[in-house]
């Protein structure tokens, strides 16, 4: 491309140098020529080189992207290394640019210009690596040719001198360097810059941008010659003004390290968990998320992190490329119908993807960019990031994951357009596979039979994704937010996949890895074992009776959980019937599909949680006002009773479920007796409209710590009490449940959460309520004693995990458990109670 096409004035009017563009394909920055690197930016994103013949040539990728911080850029080459033409410089991450660049198009100029011209330029075609792509003219191999000539200061003594501080907040970089150094070449003597101790020619922008200045420096302008008084006022001026960069308060915005000479590489990037090199053999490393998918495997790992994609910005024209992506859609919805036909127990999520797919903005977003002259791929890659971006800002984590479906879809339409089939899969993977990945999406599940992976383990998501979901009805052990860690485990590591405590370990001993082999063989042919007696009730050792009740989301989840031996259903999160869609369900859609669950339960009870959604969640057909702090807004309950018609239609449709008496009622966060109150009073009215006199049990989910400590007056309108360990500790401890960064601490063992639970069961004692779990800490098996022991008598779990659930519960004695949940409510940590539980339970 010609400088003229490059999406920044300053480049653009060739402010900075002269020379050319590219619209890179791959990842990846090498030398045009052979020379001496003078300088990485700390930032990674720029590097400048000197040729032999005194050239010196700044390569600067994307544009803005010393905003980045040196995030998805690694540097190959420091200050002072000879390079030959072709060797790597930087690489960097094309999805990251993509996503958070003003544009990934790159230039190369000369910078030093008043010794040397640029010639021929390949503009306006395809190019690749080895190509002969500009010519530099003029220059010799000039005595000045060592990196450190550039930043010698003017011989000259000054003759006026003034201070500024820097105000931009990424320093001098390119752009105001480009700006200074055409200030400074205006006056014919000579003009420096000196910040900490070093000082650069204010001509050169190799020299400005070698200083590696940070908001905040203070600069001391030095001109010699005459004039100089008023040549430093105009440059101090000019720098005070911010060089054409908004200008910012020093303390305003996160500086990065004073390190002006340190390597390039060698400098974190400052906003983003550092990730280091890949782990080595023989070091065992552990690492922690948090539970989505039980269970225990061992494995060799396979990566899976999201592949670069080679995207053009510059497309051919909108007569070429919107037919392209008009073309590519169409074919990915089709891909869509396809698995939903094949895969009919998930249907409803492929369902999501075609009308997610064609979603009116989205679309209208990626066909304005290409009618913009921008290629289909990158259009709606743009597109369908910041709709991505935005889904996963939200607060709720149920519909950030969200935006986990869109990038599936992204990364579909791109393999569509690339001519490769949608979603490379999983499917072909040796059996036994460890899946490690930023984010397994749907689609990357959805051909993959039962029994063929190991295990699953992402560095981000959510435990209530689809994908989550799905992995959850193959039964593969699956970890989520593990965090940025995870992208250092190589390809083949042998891994143990702790789905029950939400551990990897990689590069475990070797008898580590051999004795949870046995592990998972023996829990396999237990469960196989337990499966038999499933069907039978709880009963624990010494007769005290607990119900295992099962966690459903939707018709399809029913038989199965039968099959495990769920009693019942503990909770049917009825959101999911909610947020797929461009209006609320009708009264009869709802009633239909409770009515199908309570028929595939055959009888066994059916609580049905009342909508959780939030005002956060864009549930298009209910208006609500955008919150700063949504986890703490209108949730669970509090919207109902602010759109009290929605609750009152879902109400009905439960009503309605034959036999009466098989279906209750549970309201989500509740905080209040309160709201109980006005929750009972629609019940009772909806119920006399309809003429139904059966009474129909309603509970409620203590879920908020307040409903917790005074569960003794909720229980006065409640008929029985569900604990929702999920967001009880996520409120108790502080800690958003879906954000990796906690979810290491994110655990409801802990004491705190434990004694909330105490005073939950003991406040529904005297009016003789059950009070039972349904939050994560129901399917996990170190936490079946403790709360047992603290007077809970039902747990509803996820369905794979029922039957080991209930054969365990059968070995266990009251007394001990009372006795390890009295320990646990007495120490400091959750690992401290986890401890507890082993000590007692070995086998765990
Ligand atoms: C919980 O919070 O523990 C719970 C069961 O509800 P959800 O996970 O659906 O928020
Ligand atoms: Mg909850």
């Amino acid at each position: 491309m010609s400088l003229e096409e490059v999406p920044d004035p300053a480049f653009a009017q060739r402010l900075v140098g002269d020379g050319l563009a590219i619209d890179p394909v791959g990842n990846e920055l090498r030398a045009p020529c052979d020379g001496v690197i003078l300088s990485v930016h700390r930032a990674r994103h720029a590097c400048t080189l000197r040729a032999a013949s005194g050239a010196e040539i700044l390569l600067h990728v994307g544009v803005d992207t010393v905003a980045l911080n040196g995030t998805g850029f690694t540097a190959h080459v420091k200050d002072g290394q000879a390079v030959r033409a072709g060797d790597l410089l930087l690489s960097f991450d094309i999805n990251v640019l993509a996503s958070r660049a003003r544009s990934l198009v790159s230039m190369m100029v000369v910078v030093n210009g008043d010794s040397f011209q640029v010639g021929d330029c390949a503009t306006g075609r395809s190019v690749e690596i080895g190509d002969r792509i500009m010519t530099v003219i003029g220059g010799t191999l000039a005595a000045d040719s060592s990196p450190a000539a550039a930043d010698a200061v003017p011989a000259d003594a000054p003759t006026a001198e003034g201070q500024v501080q820097l105000c931009i907040a990424q320093g001098l970089h390119a752009r105001p360097a480009a700006a200074l150094a055409n200030a400074a070449k205006a006056h014919p003597g000579a003009v420096a810059i000196v910040c900490r101790g070093r000082s650069a020619n204010a001509k050169s922008v190799v020299s400005l941008m070698g200083l590696g200045t940070v908001l905040g420096d203070e600069l001391t302008v030095q001109v010699s010659g005459g004039n100089a008084a008023t040549v430093v006022e105009q440059l101090v001026g000019l720098i005070r003004a911010g060089l054409g960069d908004p200008v910012v308060q020093p303390g305003s915005a996160p500086a990065v390290a004073a390190a002006p000479a340190a390597p390039a590489v060698a400098v974190p990037a400052p906003a983003e968990e550092a990730v280091g090199p890949p782990f080595a053999a023989g070091e065992e490393v552990l690492l922690k998320g948090t539970i989505a998918v039980p269970g225990v495997a061992v494995g060799p790992v396979v990566r899976r992190f999201r592949t670069v994609q080679a995207v053009n910005e510059t497309g051919a024209g909108a007569a070429v490329e919107e037919p392209r992506l008009t073309r590519a859609l169409a074919q990915v919805t089709a891909q869509l119908a396809d698995a939903a036909t094949r895969m009919p127990e998930q249907g409803a999520i492929f369902q999501a993807h075609q009308a997610l797919l064609e979603d009116p903005e989205l679309v209208d977003a990626a066909l304005a960019g290409v009618r913009a002259g921008q290629s289909a791929e990158w259009a709606w890659s743009r597109a369908s990031q910041a709709h991505a971006e935005v889904l996963s800002r939200l607060a709720d984590a149920r519909m950030a994951e969200r935006a986990a479906d869109l990038r599936d879809l992204e990364q579909q339409v791109l393999a569509v357009l690339a001519g490769r089939s949608a979603g490379a899969g999983l499917a072909d993977l040796p059996k036994g596979s460890v899946v490690v990945a930023d984010e397994i999406l749907p689609s990357d599940l959805a051909g993959v039979p039962a029994g063929l992976l190991g295990g699953i383990c992402m560095a981000h998501g959510g435990p209530t994704s689809h994908a989550v979901i799905l992995a959850s009805a193959l039964g593969v052990p699956t970890i989520v937010a593990l965090g940025r860690q995870a992208e250092r485990i190589p390809d083949g590591a042998p891994v143990i996949v702790d789905g029950n405590r939400a551990e990897l370990r990689v590069f475990p001993p070797e008898d580590a890895l051999a004795s949870t082999r046995d592990v998972a063989a023996q829990r396999a042919a237990r469960r196989a074992e337990n499966r038999k007696s499933a069907g039978e009730l709880c009963v624990m050792a010494d007769g005290t009776r607990i119900e295992v009740f099962a966690n459903l989301g939707r018709v399809g989840d029913t038989a199965e959980a039968v099959q495990e031996g769920a009693e019942g259903c503990g909770l049917l999160r009825t959101e999911f019937l909610f947020l797929e869609r461009q209006s609320a369900p009708t009264e009869e859609e709802q009633y239909d599909q409770y009515q199908q669950i309570a028929d595939g339960l055959g009888g066994r009870p059916l609580i049905i949680r009342t909508l959780d959604v939030g005002g956060d969640k864009p549930l298009p057909y209910m208006p609500l006002p955008p919150e700063e702090n949504p986890v703490l807004g209108l949730r669970g309950v509090r919207v109902g009773l602010r759109e009290p018609e929605l609750l009152r239609t879902q109400i009905r449709a439960i009503l309605r479920v034959k036999p009466y008496g098989v279906c209750s009622i549970m309201v989500p966060m509740i905080a209040s007796p309160s709201e109980m109150k006005i929750v009972r009073t629609m019940v009772d009215e909806e119920r006399a409209k309809l003429g139904r006199a059966e009474p129909i049990a309603l509970g409620a989910m203590i879920e908020v710590p307040a409903a917790a400590l005074i569960a003794d007056r909720i229980s006065i309108l409640a008929d029985f009490l569900s604990i929702g360990t999920n967001d009880l500790t996520q409120y108790v401890l502080a800690m958003d449940r879906g954000n990796p960064h906690v979810a290491a601490h994110l655990d409801a063992l802990h004491p705190g959460v434990l004694r909330l639970i105490r005073q939950a069961v003991q406040g529904a004692a005297p009016l003789g309520r059950t009070v039972a779990v349904c939050g994560g800490s129901a399917s996990d098996p170190m936490a079946a004693p403790l709360l047992l022991g603290l007077g809970v008598t039902e747990l509803s779990a996820t369905p794979a995990v029922i039957a080991d659930l209930k054969a365990f519960i059968r070995t266990l004695r009251m007394e001990d458990c009372r006795a390890v949940a009295e320990a646990a409510l007495g120490v400091d940590s959750a690992e401290e109670v986890r401890a507890l539980v082993v000590r007692q339970w070995p086998e765990l």
